[in-house]
């Protein structure tokens, strides 16, 4: 019974398969969750540390600060639950919708967030609100 509803939880939708998408590495602190490589993962996407931390926070309705090159979040959470969320700022935020390469920028044009890809030139407005 277990396993069967393990399976059943939704996967998440990633239509850049290509894209090796990063995945955090931490532990639980008490009541606290550790992520030690959100500078790393900041890195590998060319985006700001705080953008990613103001993403997550808001998903997962956690409150979270960095402390020592670490992100830590204020309640017990899987890494599952918050690589879920990372994928998807990573489809959102950095991937290009039509040739899926993390060469993007982020700009604003009239007042929208637009993701412009490097490497195909592609403009894409992003919907999704930080
Ligand atoms: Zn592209």
């Amino acid at each position: 019974m277990l396993k069967k509803a393990k399976e059943s939880l939704p996967k998440v939708q990633n239509k850049c398969e290509r894209f090796e998408m990063p995945k955090v590495k931490g532990h639980v602190e008490g009541n606290r969750t550790i992520i030690i490589n959100i500078y790393a993962i900041a890195d590998l996407l060319a985006r700001p540390v705080d953008h990613i931390l103001k993403y997550l926070q808001r998903e997962l309705a956690t409150p979270g600060f960095l402390q020592d090159k670490r992100l830590v979040f204020g309640r017990k959470l899987t890494s599952a639950m918050i690589n879920d969320k990372l994928n998807k700022y990573v489809q959102i935020f950095v991937l290009c919708d039509k040739c899926c390469k993390p060469d993007t920028q982020l700009l604003e044009e009239d007042g929208k967030l637009i993701k412009k890809c490097m490497a195909c030139g592609t403009k894409s407005h992003v919907l999704a609100k930080i």
